[in-house]
């Protein structure tokens, strides 16, 4: 028997659920690319982009998704040969410094494990030891999917300063941007990516790189940047085929018009930001019941402050992630996420790994039915687990739901 039957519930982290209204802004025909409404619609996007990411700079927009962001900023941050610091917090850190590497930029690690994140006097001593000044840019994620560790940006910056390194800053936001607080400007970030399918609760398609004026005067013309990676003309465009060099994401464009709208006029960055705050603060408050009943059932992240806001990673002890993740899809319709990065899918620990993501379009209701169909599955499955969950869960809503 199953009670699956009903609305279902993707919560996985990327692609998130897409609004009725951003659905429904999308169905249509193909629009005109050379004259009329899309081109005046696609005006309209640029301003709303720069709120949402907290800046006054550059924008360059890509057919791609977050790994072809990645390669945009590679692209423009480096040429061949030139030096990148990576700081990993997980899966999404070494997999950007993986594609740098193959793109013949020469990169160094600083691998901070799967459990903290990155430490910014760690950070300085190895731009201190860079007496040459060889670094031209320091990566990182501020939250990283796999771990969902959050990264302290402004204190990494911070670390960069005390440094006296002239290193540009570059942040992979794409599991963050829309759902956690992210100042680009303010927190000294010289290069932000992003994607269209998490935070911007659009289909995937869509990558956005922001770059500010001391990134735009140092880079993008170097030899790795190609005419379609190229930012300067998409950011510049003087033409509308220049934005994408070439045509248009079509529908999606009014897909992001009508999400840009929801997040940055109609409910505003920083409501967005609390709702995400408190709906992740129900599933800790959730998982930290569980575990006092079952020391096999813990998050990944100790510590909140070091927790990203739109994804929970949490162990179960194999095969029971996996078990709880079936019987959730299976018998109430709620999609849970693999465990990634965490070990490897051949190895039977892999089933004790899973994630529960709390990003984009969610509100009260899903993520504490998403919960309270984890603990049937639970009891259902006979996982021990401790007693109190949607309770510690409802409290966090009652509190943070305002008056
Ligand atoms: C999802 C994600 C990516 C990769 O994005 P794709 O669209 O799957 O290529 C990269 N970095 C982070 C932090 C992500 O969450």
């Amino acid at each position: 028997m199953t009670l699956a039957n009903g609305h279902p519930y993707l919560a996985i982290p990327g692609p998130s659920v897409i609004p009725d209204r951003v659905q429904r802004a999308m169905h249509r025909g193909s629009p005109n690319i050379y004259e009329g409404g899309l081109l005046e619609l696609v005006d309209s996007l640029w301003p709303d982009l720069r709120m949402l990411a907290g800046t006054t700079g550059h924008v360059a927009a890509y057919i791609a998704n977050g790994h072809g962001g990645w390669e945009a900023a590679n692209a423009n941050l480096f040429s061949r040969g030139d030096k990148a610091l990576v700081l990993a917090c997980g899966q999404f850190g070494h997999s950007w410094a993986n594609s740098a590497r193959e793109m013949g930029i020469e990169v160094e690690v600083l691998d901070f494990g799967k459990a903290s994140p990155a430490d910014p006097d760690r950070l300085e001593a190895a731009l201190r030891a860079d007496t040459q000044g060889r670094i031209k840019a320091v990566l990182t994620t501020h939250v990283d999917t796999a771990t969902t560790i959050r990264n302290d940006i402004p204190a990494l910056r911070r670390a960069i300063d005390a440094a006296g390194h002239s290193a540009l800053f570059a942040v992979d936001c794409i599991a963050s941007m829309g759902c956690d607080e992210f100042r680009m400007d303010d927190w000294g970030v010289d290069v932000t990516v992003a994607a269209s399918q998490k935070g911007l609760m659009t289909p995937p398609g869509m990558a956005f790189v922001w770059f500010s004026e001391s990134a735009r005067a140092r880079c993008g013309v170097g030899d790795l940047a190609t005419p379609y990676w190229r930012w300067g003309p998409r950011a510049e465009a003087e033409e509308f085929w220049q934005l994408w060099d070439g045509t248009a994401p079509t529908t999606h464009l009014y897909g992001l018009r009508e999400a840009l709208t929801m997040l940055v006029h109609e409910e505003g960055m920083a409501r967005v930001w609390h709702r995400h705050e408190v709906l992740a603060g129900a599933v800790w408050a959730a998982f930290d019941a569980w575990g006092a009943g079952n020391p096999a059932i813990a998050m990944n992240v100790g510590r909140p402050e070091w927790r990203g806001r739109s994804v929970t990673a949490a162990r179960l002890g194999a095969p029971d992630a996996t078990r709880l993740r079936q019987w959730c899809e299976q018998r109430a319709g709620v999609t849970l996420g693999i465990g990634l990065g965490m070990a490897a899918s051949t190895d039977p620990a892999y089933h004790g790994f899973l994630r529960v993501a709390h990003m984009g379009h969610v509100n009260a209701h899903m993520t504490l039915g998403a919960l309270a169909v984890m603990e049937a599955g639970l009891t259902a499955l006979g996982i021990a687990h401790g007693p109190g969950a949607l309770d510690a869960a409802a409290k966090i809503v009652a509190t943070g739901a305002g008056d």
